[in-house]
Formats: structure tokens, sequence, C-alpha cells
């Protein structure tokens, strides 16, 4: 290794945790967590991604989200 990290292409300071394996947008393929959390929360979630920590974390968050939609669609009842 010891090549350049790379960051996140939206903010472009968050390390990358998830890859967008079939981006809309080719600039933007490497998201961070914040960011892949806020395309979560406004109902555009990655698709087609592959986890780059080795560990499920953008699964982790669309389940969190998921959690939470149900959570509130509950509420509104
Ligand atoms: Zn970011």
């Amino acid at each position: 290794m010891g090549a350049h990290r790379r960051k996140c292409d939206w903010c472009g300071s968050g390390t990358p945790i998830v890859r967008d394996m079939d981006p809309v947008n080719p600039e933007y393929q490497y998201w961070c967590e914040e960011c892949a959390r806020a395309l979560i929360i406004t109902g555009d979630p990655i698709e087609t991604y592959r986890e780059l920590e080795g560990e499920p974390i953008y699964g982790r968050l669309l389940e969190e989200y998921c959690t939470l939609k149900r959570f509130y669609s509950f509420v509104m009842v």
C-alpha cells in the first residue's frame, strides 16, 4: 500500500467507506460515511455498492435508516 489514500468524492475530506459500482455520475463513486448517510436519508441510496472497509458499514446505515423509517411510520399511525 502506501499510495495516496482516496478521499470521498463528494465532500473531498471524508474517508470513503463505500463505492458506488454503478454511479449515476462517474465523478462520484467513493462516499464517506456522512455523505453515504445523507444519500440514504434523501431517499437516493446507492443501489449497487461495495463496502470498502471489509465490514458492512453502509449495510448498517441502510438498516439503521430502514429501522428509523419503520419507527416513523409506526408513530404516524
Ligand atoms: Zn463525504
